[in-house]
């Protein structure tokens, strides 16, 4: 049995993973360190640090074989540096990895955030032991997605493949993404996208105990689950567009299984109706279309930081 750290970056806190993995795999501990992403860039990695010495004394000291890192953003993994972070302009090219490296005197791996979620799920899942073709989307705020094809983690050139959260789920559509173009799977699952097809069914007249200022993913949820149709189709309905995308990736990847994490993949029974909708009438060829399972992660919460930890086993296989 190995222990490893996990370390997620967000914009508004860092949250942190101490993972035991052998014949087994278990979460020891978790924690959270707030950040500003005001701070310079040296004073972030000496905060990430300091909880990360933190957690390892309040675990009883065990001894770390290494750390991994998930950062949203363009990131440079063979370099270990962070590119551009949307949500943390000042860490431009800022040498990341070797920072905490030598900062918590550790062996450290840095990759995007999507990336490392899909090596969470793929190294540490019970329910995928076995499986070298897989796909992972985590659903929140915004859509991210990773790739296991042939049994190995797709970066392209410059560790920004797989970008699925903009594979397009409409191209005559006005929806807005966070990209800045429109049509996108994200316009449509992510949280704002969610958001907007409520609003737009709400102003149509529906009938449902949805109320307009209350209407995040989870209110619709539950909205669904005592029963309410209109929250029903909304979900259904952005299944569909969900549904589009991974038509396009069965196409592309042919995987053995696609693993929905995130927020709103607790939603997946709502979601399933139109996935499966979109399927039938998107995907062209019934074989890899049928033989590819839909499920939630076995970490959909924690799959952020579960992933960071196995950015490091990834690039430093247990023997
Ligand atoms: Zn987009």
């Amino acid at each position: 049995m190995q222990s490893f750290i996990g370390i997620d970056i967000g914009g508004t806190s860092v949250k942190l993973g101490l993972i035991e993995y052998g014949e087994t795999f278990r979460v020891v501990k978790q924690s959270s360190v707030p950040t500003k992403p005001t701070d310079p860039p040296p004073l972030f990695a000496q905060t990430i640090a300091k909880g990360v010495k933190a957690l390892i004394a309040s675990a009883g000291s065990p001894k770390i074989t290494g750390a991994g890192v998930g950062c949203p953003g363009l990131i440079d993994p063979w370099k270990g540096i962070t590119r551009t972070s949307p949500n943390l302009p000042l860490l431009k090219d800022f040498p990341l990895r070797d920072q905490l490296s030598q900062l918590l005197n550790l062996p450290v791996e840095l990759q995007n955030d999507a990336n490392a979620a899909v090596l969470g799920e793929w190294i540490f899942s019970p329910n995928s032991k076995g499986v070298n073709n897989l796909i992972l989307l985590t659903l929140g705020t915004g859509i991210g997605g990773g790739v296991i094809c042939d049994g190995h983690l797709l970066v392209g050139a410059d560790n920004a493949a797989t970008e699925l959260g903009h594979l397009k789920a409409d191209y005559a559509s006005d929806y807005p993404c966070g990209c800045g173009r429109t049509g996108c799977v994200e316009a449509y699952v992510g949280s704002a996208g969610i958001n907007r097809t409520a609003q737009f069914m709400l102003k149509s007249g529906a009938k449902t105990s949805l109320t307009p200022d209350k209407l995040t993913t989870k209110d619709i949820s539950q909205a669904a689950d005592k029963g309410d149709p209109t929250a029903k189709q909304i979900l259904s309905r952005t299944g569909e567009y969900l549904g589009r995308g991974i038509a396009q990736l069965i196409e592309t990847f042919n995987p053995e299984k696609v693993v929905l994490g995130g927020g709103a993949s607790a939603a997946i029974g709502y979601l399933m109706p139109g996935i499966t909708t979109a399927l039938d009438q998107f995907s062209s060829f019934a074989f890899t279309r049928n033989r590819c399972k839909i499920e939630r992660s076995a970490f959909p919460d924690d799959i952020n930081v579960i992933g960071a930890a196995a950015t490091y086993l990834n690039s430093h296989p247990a023997k």
